[in-house]
Protein backbone atom coordinates (compact mmCIF):
# COMPACT_ATOMS: atom_id res chain seq x y z
CA UNK A 1 0.00 0.00 0.00
CA UNK A 2 1.25 3.30 -0.87
CA UNK A 3 1.47 6.14 1.88
CA UNK A 4 1.84 8.51 -0.82
CA UNK A 5 -0.84 11.79 -1.50
CA UNK A 6 -1.11 11.47 -5.07
CA UNK A 7 -2.68 13.90 -6.95
CA UNK A 8 -4.60 10.78 -8.58
CA UNK A 9 -5.82 9.72 -5.74
CA UNK A 10 -7.54 6.69 -7.01
CA UNK A 11 -5.46 5.42 -9.52
CA UNK A 12 -2.37 3.24 -9.46
CA UNK A 13 0.60 4.36 -10.99
CA UNK A 14 3.66 2.70 -12.31
CA UNK A 15 6.91 3.91 -10.84
CA UNK A 16 9.36 5.88 -13.01
CA UNK A 17 12.80 4.35 -11.76
CA UNK A 18 14.92 5.66 -14.99
CA UNK A 19 15.25 7.98 -17.67
CA UNK A 20 17.11 7.37 -21.13
CA UNK A 21 17.02 10.36 -23.60
CA UNK A 22 13.06 10.77 -24.54
CA UNK A 23 12.33 7.74 -23.06
CA UNK A 24 11.08 6.94 -19.05
CA UNK A 25 11.72 3.36 -17.67
CA UNK A 26 9.28 2.20 -15.46
CA UNK A 27 10.00 -0.20 -12.69
CA UNK A 28 8.88 -3.53 -14.84
CA UNK A 29 11.49 -2.19 -17.74
CA UNK A 30 8.74 -0.63 -19.68
CA UNK A 31 9.68 2.14 -22.06
CA UNK A 32 7.44 5.15 -22.19
CA UNK A 33 8.01 7.68 -25.25
CA UNK A 34 7.85 10.90 -23.39
CA UNK A 35 5.98 12.53 -26.03
CA UNK A 36 4.98 15.88 -23.33
CA UNK A 37 8.12 16.35 -21.74
CA UNK A 38 5.71 15.56 -18.55
CA UNK A 39 4.01 18.71 -18.64
CA UNK A 40 6.22 20.60 -21.36
CA UNK A 41 9.04 20.13 -18.80
CA UNK A 42 11.58 18.11 -20.03
CA UNK A 43 13.02 19.70 -23.08
CA UNK A 44 16.42 18.49 -22.94
CA UNK A 45 15.05 14.51 -22.42
CA UNK A 46 15.83 12.41 -19.50
CA UNK A 47 19.29 11.49 -18.92
CA UNK A 48 21.21 15.18 -20.01
CA UNK A 49 25.15 15.21 -19.82
CA UNK A 50 25.87 18.57 -19.03
CA UNK A 51 23.24 19.33 -17.13
CA UNK A 52 23.82 16.15 -14.39
CA UNK A 53 27.11 17.24 -14.26
CA UNK A 54 26.58 20.92 -13.41
CA UNK A 55 24.18 19.69 -10.97
CA UNK A 56 26.75 17.23 -9.07
CA UNK A 57 30.22 19.90 -9.05
CA UNK A 58 27.35 22.75 -7.50
CA UNK A 59 26.15 20.09 -4.92
CA UNK A 60 29.77 19.70 -4.14
CA UNK A 61 30.44 23.22 -3.77
CA UNK A 62 27.84 24.54 -1.84
CA UNK A 63 23.72 22.92 -2.55
CA UNK A 64 22.14 25.89 -0.63
CA UNK A 65 22.15 29.08 0.91
CA UNK A 66 19.31 31.37 2.28
CA UNK A 67 18.68 34.48 -0.02
CA UNK A 68 17.80 36.36 2.89
CA UNK A 69 21.68 36.31 3.33
CA UNK A 70 23.77 35.57 0.34
CA UNK A 71 23.40 35.69 -3.40
CA UNK A 72 25.39 33.05 -5.28
CA UNK A 73 27.04 33.24 -8.57
CA UNK A 74 25.03 30.64 -10.09
CA UNK A 75 22.17 33.11 -9.30
CA UNK A 76 23.86 35.78 -10.48
CA UNK A 77 25.16 34.51 -13.63
CA UNK A 78 21.44 32.88 -14.84
CA UNK A 79 19.93 36.31 -14.27
CA UNK A 80 22.72 37.68 -16.32
CA UNK A 81 22.23 35.26 -19.10
CA UNK A 82 18.02 35.50 -18.80
CA UNK A 83 17.86 38.89 -18.87
CA UNK A 84 20.34 39.31 -21.70
CA UNK A 85 18.35 36.82 -23.99
CA UNK A 86 14.75 37.94 -22.76
CA UNK A 87 13.40 40.41 -25.36
CA UNK A 88 12.81 44.63 -24.36
CA UNK A 89 14.39 45.74 -21.08
CA UNK A 90 13.19 43.06 -18.69
CA UNK A 91 16.18 43.57 -16.53
CA UNK A 92 15.48 41.56 -13.59
CA UNK A 93 15.19 38.42 -12.72
CA UNK A 94 13.21 36.99 -9.72
CA UNK A 95 13.75 33.18 -8.67
CA UNK A 96 11.19 30.71 -7.03
CA UNK A 97 10.41 27.31 -7.31
CA UNK A 98 7.98 26.58 -9.80
CA UNK A 99 5.26 28.06 -12.18
CA UNK A 100 2.63 28.80 -9.47
CA UNK A 101 4.97 30.36 -7.38
CA UNK A 102 6.56 32.90 -10.30
CA UNK A 103 2.71 33.67 -11.15
CA UNK A 104 2.21 35.05 -7.60
CA UNK A 105 5.13 36.80 -7.81
CA UNK A 106 4.10 38.23 -10.69
CA UNK A 107 0.61 39.60 -9.21
CA UNK A 108 2.17 40.82 -6.33
CA UNK A 109 4.37 42.60 -8.03
CA UNK A 110 2.34 44.35 -10.51
CA UNK A 111 0.03 45.63 -7.29
CA UNK A 112 2.97 46.41 -5.10
CA UNK A 113 4.33 48.77 -8.05
CA UNK A 114 1.04 50.62 -8.27
CA UNK A 115 0.95 50.84 -4.40
CA UNK A 116 4.39 52.07 -4.64
CA UNK A 117 3.27 54.78 -6.98
CA UNK A 118 0.58 56.09 -5.53
CA UNK A 119 -2.25 54.49 -6.85
CA UNK A 120 -3.53 52.03 -4.31
CA UNK A 121 -7.24 51.85 -5.99
CA UNK A 122 -5.55 49.15 -9.20
CA UNK A 123 -6.99 45.71 -7.40
CA UNK A 124 -8.35 44.30 -10.41
CA UNK A 125 -6.65 41.86 -12.99
CA UNK A 126 -8.48 41.03 -16.42
CA UNK A 127 -7.70 37.57 -17.55
CA UNK A 128 -8.94 34.90 -19.99
CA UNK A 129 -11.62 32.55 -20.25
CA UNK A 130 -9.25 29.68 -21.14
CA UNK A 131 -5.95 29.92 -19.37
CA UNK A 132 -3.93 28.29 -16.88
CA UNK A 133 -1.87 30.13 -14.57
CA UNK A 134 -1.42 27.28 -11.45
CA UNK A 135 -3.29 26.21 -8.55
CA UNK A 136 -2.05 28.66 -5.86
CA UNK A 137 -5.04 30.82 -5.00
CA UNK A 138 -3.83 33.96 -6.57
CA UNK A 139 -2.66 32.29 -9.69
CA UNK A 140 -5.95 30.13 -9.42
CA UNK A 141 -7.87 33.23 -9.46
CA UNK A 142 -6.53 34.41 -12.89
CA UNK A 143 -6.94 31.63 -14.55
CA UNK A 144 -9.77 30.71 -16.38
CA UNK A 145 -11.21 27.46 -15.66
CA UNK A 146 -14.52 27.82 -13.84
CA UNK A 147 -14.42 24.21 -13.20
CA UNK A 148 -10.75 24.68 -11.38
CA UNK A 149 -11.78 28.04 -9.22
CA UNK A 150 -15.59 26.98 -8.34
CA UNK A 151 -15.21 25.27 -5.22
CA UNK A 152 -12.35 27.69 -3.81
CA UNK A 153 -14.42 31.08 -4.39
CA UNK A 154 -14.13 33.40 -3.28
CA UNK A 155 -11.14 33.80 -4.35
CA UNK A 156 -8.18 36.19 -2.80
CA UNK A 157 -7.99 38.80 -5.71
CA UNK A 158 -10.73 40.09 -8.18
CA UNK A 159 -10.45 39.16 -11.72
CA UNK A 160 -12.34 39.29 -14.76
CA UNK A 161 -12.22 37.03 -17.80
CA UNK A 162 -12.77 37.94 -21.66
CA UNK A 163 -12.11 36.01 -24.25
CA UNK A 164 -9.26 34.09 -25.52
CA UNK A 165 -7.94 34.40 -29.25
CA UNK A 166 -9.27 30.89 -30.33
CA UNK A 167 -9.91 31.24 -34.09
CA UNK A 168 -10.92 27.69 -34.66
CA UNK A 169 -14.10 28.02 -32.55
CA UNK A 170 -14.60 31.99 -33.05
CA UNK A 171 -13.63 33.50 -36.20
CA UNK A 172 -16.40 34.71 -38.77
CA UNK A 173 -16.46 33.51 -42.04
CA UNK A 174 -15.93 37.13 -43.06
CA UNK A 175 -13.83 38.28 -41.77
CA UNK A 176 -9.42 37.59 -41.97
CA UNK A 177 -7.63 35.93 -39.32
CA UNK A 178 -5.82 39.85 -38.69
CA UNK A 179 -9.42 41.07 -38.18
CA UNK A 180 -10.46 38.44 -35.97
CA UNK A 181 -7.35 39.17 -33.65
CA UNK A 182 -8.10 42.99 -33.69
CA UNK A 183 -11.71 42.49 -32.91
CA UNK A 184 -10.95 39.69 -29.78
CA UNK A 185 -8.18 42.06 -28.78
CA UNK A 186 -10.91 45.20 -28.95
CA UNK A 187 -12.70 42.90 -26.03
CA UNK A 188 -9.84 44.01 -23.47
CA UNK A 189 -10.35 47.97 -23.94
CA UNK A 190 -14.04 47.59 -23.77
CA UNK A 191 -13.69 45.32 -20.31
CA UNK A 192 -11.52 48.57 -19.06
CA UNK A 193 -13.81 50.91 -20.29
CA UNK A 194 -17.23 49.06 -18.43
CA UNK A 195 -14.50 48.46 -14.82
CA UNK A 196 -13.11 51.90 -15.56
CA UNK A 197 -9.04 51.48 -16.26
CA UNK A 198 -7.40 52.95 -13.64
CA UNK A 199 -8.91 50.14 -11.28
CA UNK A 200 -6.93 47.70 -12.71
CA UNK A 201 -3.53 46.33 -12.29
CA UNK A 202 -2.51 44.20 -15.32
CA UNK A 203 -4.14 42.08 -18.02
CA UNK A 204 -2.67 38.18 -17.74
CA UNK A 205 -2.11 35.82 -20.70
CA UNK A 206 -0.20 32.67 -21.91
CA UNK A 207 1.25 33.90 -25.20
CA UNK A 208 0.26 30.70 -26.85
CA UNK A 209 -1.94 28.79 -24.34
CA UNK A 210 -1.25 25.65 -22.69
CA UNK A 211 -2.98 22.83 -21.19
CA UNK A 212 -6.21 24.54 -20.82
CA UNK A 213 -6.91 24.48 -24.64
CA UNK A 214 -4.49 22.30 -26.62
CA UNK A 215 -2.14 24.79 -27.26
CA UNK A 216 -3.84 27.60 -28.59
CA UNK A 217 -1.11 30.39 -30.40
CA UNK A 218 -2.66 33.84 -31.20
CA UNK A 219 -3.19 34.87 -34.63
CA UNK A 220 -0.82 37.55 -35.92
CA UNK A 221 -1.50 41.25 -34.64
CA UNK A 222 -3.84 40.22 -31.89
CA UNK A 223 -1.11 40.41 -28.96
CA UNK A 224 0.26 43.77 -30.61
CA UNK A 225 -3.24 45.27 -29.79
CA UNK A 226 -3.05 43.98 -26.18
CA UNK A 227 -0.37 46.13 -25.98
CA UNK A 228 -1.39 49.25 -27.43
CA UNK A 229 -4.33 49.08 -25.08
CA UNK A 230 -2.66 48.31 -22.06
CA UNK A 231 -0.08 51.28 -22.95
CA UNK A 232 -3.25 53.35 -23.68
CA UNK A 233 -4.91 52.94 -19.91
CA UNK A 234 -1.54 52.31 -18.00
CA UNK A 235 -2.32 48.65 -17.31
CA UNK A 236 0.23 46.45 -16.81
CA UNK A 237 0.78 43.01 -19.34
CA UNK A 238 2.01 40.15 -17.81
CA UNK A 239 2.74 37.20 -20.22
CA UNK A 240 2.91 34.11 -18.52
CA UNK A 241 5.36 31.86 -20.05
CA UNK A 242 5.50 29.23 -17.71
CA UNK A 243 4.16 26.71 -20.01
CA UNK A 244 4.86 28.09 -23.92
CA UNK A 245 8.67 29.44 -22.79
CA UNK A 246 12.29 28.63 -22.99
CA UNK A 247 12.24 27.63 -26.36
CA UNK A 248 9.11 25.44 -26.45
CA UNK A 249 7.70 27.45 -29.59
CA UNK A 250 11.36 27.85 -32.08
CA UNK A 251 12.04 31.35 -29.82
CA UNK A 252 13.19 31.54 -26.32
CA UNK A 253 10.42 33.71 -25.54
CA UNK A 254 7.34 32.47 -27.23
CA UNK A 255 6.46 36.39 -26.96
CA UNK A 256 9.09 37.24 -29.57
CA UNK A 257 7.41 35.84 -32.34
CA UNK A 258 4.85 38.42 -31.61
CA UNK A 259 6.87 41.61 -31.98
CA UNK A 260 5.86 42.83 -28.48
CA UNK A 261 7.01 43.52 -25.38
CA UNK A 262 6.52 42.53 -21.95
CA UNK A 263 5.83 44.11 -17.78
CA UNK A 264 6.14 41.54 -16.60
CA UNK A 265 7.18 37.78 -17.91
CA UNK A 266 6.87 34.39 -15.83
CA UNK A 267 8.75 31.03 -16.72
CA UNK A 268 9.27 27.91 -15.02
CA UNK A 269 8.78 24.07 -16.58
CA UNK A 270 11.40 24.17 -19.48
CA UNK A 271 14.18 26.60 -16.79
CA UNK A 272 14.52 23.51 -14.88
CA UNK A 273 14.27 20.69 -17.51
CA UNK A 274 12.72 18.65 -15.04
CA UNK A 275 16.16 18.53 -13.51
CA UNK A 276 15.42 21.08 -10.70
CA UNK A 277 12.31 22.45 -9.85
CA UNK A 278 12.94 26.24 -10.63
CA UNK A 279 10.49 29.48 -11.89
CA UNK A 280 11.62 32.68 -12.30
CA UNK A 281 9.67 36.45 -12.70
CA UNK A 282 11.39 38.80 -15.29
CA UNK A 283 10.95 42.42 -14.95
CA UNK A 284 11.73 45.64 -16.23
CA UNK A 285 13.78 48.83 -15.21
CA UNK A 286 10.62 50.65 -14.53
CA UNK A 287 9.20 48.41 -11.77
CA UNK A 288 12.09 47.16 -10.09
CA UNK A 289 13.18 50.89 -9.21
CA UNK A 290 9.75 51.44 -8.08
CA UNK A 291 10.13 48.76 -5.59
CA UNK A 292 13.66 49.43 -5.13
CA UNK A 293 13.80 53.24 -4.47
CA UNK A 294 10.39 53.09 -2.73
CA UNK A 295 10.09 50.28 0.39
CA UNK A 296 12.94 49.07 -1.12
CA UNK A 297 11.46 45.71 0.08
CA UNK A 298 9.34 42.87 -2.38
CA UNK A 299 6.85 41.69 0.15
CA UNK A 300 6.85 38.58 -1.44
CA UNK A 301 9.21 35.23 -1.22
CA UNK A 302 10.10 31.67 -0.75
CA UNK A 303 12.37 30.02 1.53
CA UNK A 304 13.91 27.79 -1.12
CA UNK A 305 13.88 31.20 -3.72
CA UNK A 306 17.34 31.36 -6.11
CA UNK A 307 18.36 28.18 -4.60
CA UNK A 308 22.02 27.49 -5.90
CA UNK A 309 21.85 23.63 -7.20
CA UNK A 310 18.72 24.54 -9.17
CA UNK A 311 20.24 27.90 -10.64
CA UNK A 312 23.79 25.89 -11.90
CA UNK A 313 20.99 22.91 -13.64
CA UNK A 314 19.33 26.03 -15.25
CA UNK A 315 22.52 27.70 -16.32
CA UNK A 316 23.33 24.77 -17.43
CA UNK A 317 19.75 23.99 -19.56
CA UNK A 318 20.45 27.50 -21.02
CA UNK A 319 24.29 26.40 -22.55
CA UNK A 320 22.83 22.89 -23.97
CA UNK A 321 20.19 25.26 -26.22
CA UNK A 322 22.69 27.25 -26.65
CA UNK A 323 25.51 24.68 -27.76
CA UNK A 324 23.71 22.15 -29.66
CA UNK A 325 21.40 24.71 -31.37
CA UNK A 326 18.06 23.60 -29.80
CA UNK A 327 15.84 26.17 -30.09
CA UNK A 328 16.31 26.60 -34.14
CA UNK A 329 16.21 23.20 -33.79
CA UNK A 330 12.61 22.98 -32.19
CA UNK A 331 11.50 25.61 -35.28
CA UNK A 332 12.15 23.65 -37.69
CA UNK A 333 11.90 19.90 -36.51
CA UNK A 334 8.20 21.21 -34.90
CA UNK A 335 6.71 22.20 -38.51
CA UNK A 336 7.65 18.13 -39.59
CA UNK A 337 6.20 17.00 -36.64
CA UNK A 338 2.97 19.14 -37.35
CA UNK A 339 2.66 17.86 -40.69
CA UNK A 340 2.97 14.36 -39.76
CA UNK A 341 0.23 14.90 -37.52
CA UNK A 342 -1.94 16.51 -39.93
CA UNK A 343 -1.49 13.99 -42.49
CA UNK A 344 -1.96 10.97 -40.52
CA UNK A 345 -5.09 12.63 -38.69
CA UNK A 346 -7.10 14.90 -41.22
CA UNK A 347 -9.80 12.57 -41.91
CA UNK A 348 -10.30 11.30 -38.77
CA UNK A 349 -14.13 11.97 -37.69
CA UNK A 350 -13.21 12.79 -34.58
CA UNK A 351 -10.23 15.12 -34.91
CA UNK A 352 -11.25 18.60 -35.29
CA UNK A 353 -7.88 20.43 -35.43
CA UNK A 354 -4.21 20.14 -35.01
CA UNK A 355 -2.25 23.62 -34.35
CA UNK A 356 0.78 25.21 -32.82
CA UNK A 357 4.10 26.37 -33.07
CA UNK A 358 7.38 24.17 -32.74
CA UNK A 359 7.14 21.33 -29.85
CA UNK A 360 4.31 22.83 -29.10
CA UNK A 361 1.54 20.59 -30.86
CA UNK A 362 -2.30 20.26 -29.28
CA UNK A 363 -4.83 18.36 -31.32
CA UNK A 364 -8.40 19.25 -30.52
CA UNK A 365 -10.91 16.76 -30.34
CA UNK A 366 -14.79 17.31 -31.31
CA UNK A 367 -17.70 15.14 -31.39
CA UNK A 368 -18.90 16.69 -35.01
CA UNK A 369 -16.10 18.09 -37.53
CA UNK A 370 -19.04 20.23 -39.50
CA UNK A 371 -20.80 21.51 -35.96
CA UNK A 372 -17.72 21.26 -33.90
CA UNK A 373 -19.26 20.22 -31.16
CA UNK A 374 -17.39 19.05 -28.16
CA UNK A 375 -17.14 15.68 -27.50
CA UNK A 376 -19.58 15.21 -24.25
CA UNK A 377 -18.00 15.06 -20.80
CA UNK A 378 -19.18 11.40 -20.05
CA UNK A 379 -17.36 10.16 -22.86
CA UNK A 380 -14.12 11.06 -20.50
CA UNK A 381 -12.23 10.71 -24.19
CA UNK A 382 -8.94 12.47 -22.21
CA UNK A 383 -8.64 9.89 -19.41
CA UNK A 384 -9.07 7.06 -21.87
CA UNK A 385 -6.51 8.35 -24.40
CA UNK A 386 -4.16 8.98 -21.39
CA UNK A 387 -4.68 5.14 -20.31
CA UNK A 388 -4.36 3.47 -24.04
CA UNK A 389 -1.60 5.88 -24.53
CA UNK A 390 0.08 4.44 -21.41
CA UNK A 391 -0.52 1.12 -22.15
CA UNK A 392 1.19 1.82 -25.87
CA UNK A 393 4.59 2.94 -24.21
CA UNK A 394 3.34 6.80 -25.15
CA UNK A 395 3.06 9.64 -22.39
CA UNK A 396 1.24 12.59 -24.12
CA UNK A 397 -0.99 15.05 -22.09
CA UNK A 398 -4.60 14.42 -22.87
CA UNK A 399 -6.81 17.06 -21.32
CA UNK A 400 -10.83 18.51 -20.97
CA UNK A 401 -11.20 22.11 -20.62
CA UNK A 402 -14.20 23.67 -20.82
CA UNK A 403 -16.20 25.46 -24.05
CA UNK A 404 -18.84 27.63 -22.84
CA UNK A 405 -19.32 25.50 -20.14
CA UNK A 406 -19.09 22.12 -22.28
CA UNK A 407 -16.33 19.79 -22.55
CA UNK A 408 -13.40 20.67 -25.16
CA UNK A 409 -11.34 17.27 -25.07
CA UNK A 410 -7.49 17.78 -26.39
CA UNK A 411 -4.27 16.47 -26.30
CA UNK A 412 -0.98 18.42 -25.90
CA UNK A 413 1.87 17.29 -27.51
CA UNK A 414 5.41 18.84 -25.93
CA UNK A 415 8.38 16.54 -26.90
CA UNK A 416 12.18 17.22 -25.78
CA UNK A 417 13.64 19.55 -28.03
CA UNK A 418 16.22 16.26 -28.68
CA UNK A 419 13.41 13.85 -30.21
CA UNK A 420 15.08 12.44 -33.45
CA UNK A 421 13.21 11.71 -36.46
CA UNK A 422 12.57 8.02 -35.93
CA UNK A 423 11.37 9.21 -32.54
CA UNK A 424 8.99 11.72 -33.95
CA UNK A 425 7.47 8.63 -36.59
CA UNK A 426 7.31 6.54 -33.26
CA UNK A 427 5.72 9.41 -31.46
CA UNK A 428 2.90 9.67 -34.05
CA UNK A 429 2.55 5.94 -35.13
CA UNK A 430 1.35 5.61 -31.23
CA UNK A 431 -0.34 8.34 -30.74
CA UNK A 432 -2.54 7.92 -33.80
CA UNK A 433 -2.78 4.06 -32.55
CA UNK A 434 -4.11 5.41 -29.33
CA UNK A 435 -7.00 7.85 -30.31
N1 LIG B 1 1.24 28.91 -15.77
C1 LIG B 1 1.09 28.11 -16.82
C2 LIG B 1 0.86 28.71 -18.17
C3 LIG B 1 1.16 26.72 -16.66
O1 LIG B 1 0.98 25.92 -17.72
C4 LIG B 1 1.40 26.20 -15.37
C5 LIG B 1 1.51 24.69 -15.13
N2 LIG B 1 0.86 23.88 -16.02
C6 LIG B 1 1.55 27.07 -14.30
C7 LIG B 1 1.48 28.43 -14.54
C8 LIG B 1 1.81 26.57 -12.92
O2 LIG B 1 3.07 26.03 -12.82
P1 LIG B 1 3.43 24.96 -11.68
O3 LIG B 1 2.62 23.74 -11.96
O4 LIG B 1 4.91 24.76 -11.84
O5 LIG B 1 3.08 25.59 -10.38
Amino acid sequence: MSHVFHRQCNQKLPAAVKGDGVYLIDQSGKRYLDASGGAAVSCLGHSHAGVREALHQQIDALAYAHSGFFTTETAEALGEKLTSLAPGDLNYAYFVSGGSEAVEAALKLARQYFVEKGEPQRQRFIARRQSYHGNTLGALAVGGNEWRRAQFAPLLIDVAHIAPCYAYRDQREDETSFEYGQRVANELEQQLLDEGPDTVIAFIAEPVVGATAGVLPAVDGYFKRIREICDKYGVLLILDEVMCGMGRTGTLFAHEYDGITADIVTIAKGLGAGYQPIGAMLTTEEIYQAVSSGTGFFQHGHTYMAHATAMAGSLAVLNAFENEQLVARVGTEGELLQASLKERLVDHPFVGDVRGRGFFQGIEFVADRATKAPLPVKTQFHARLKRSAMENGLMCYPMAGTIDGQAGHHVLLAPPFILSRSERDELVDKLVASI
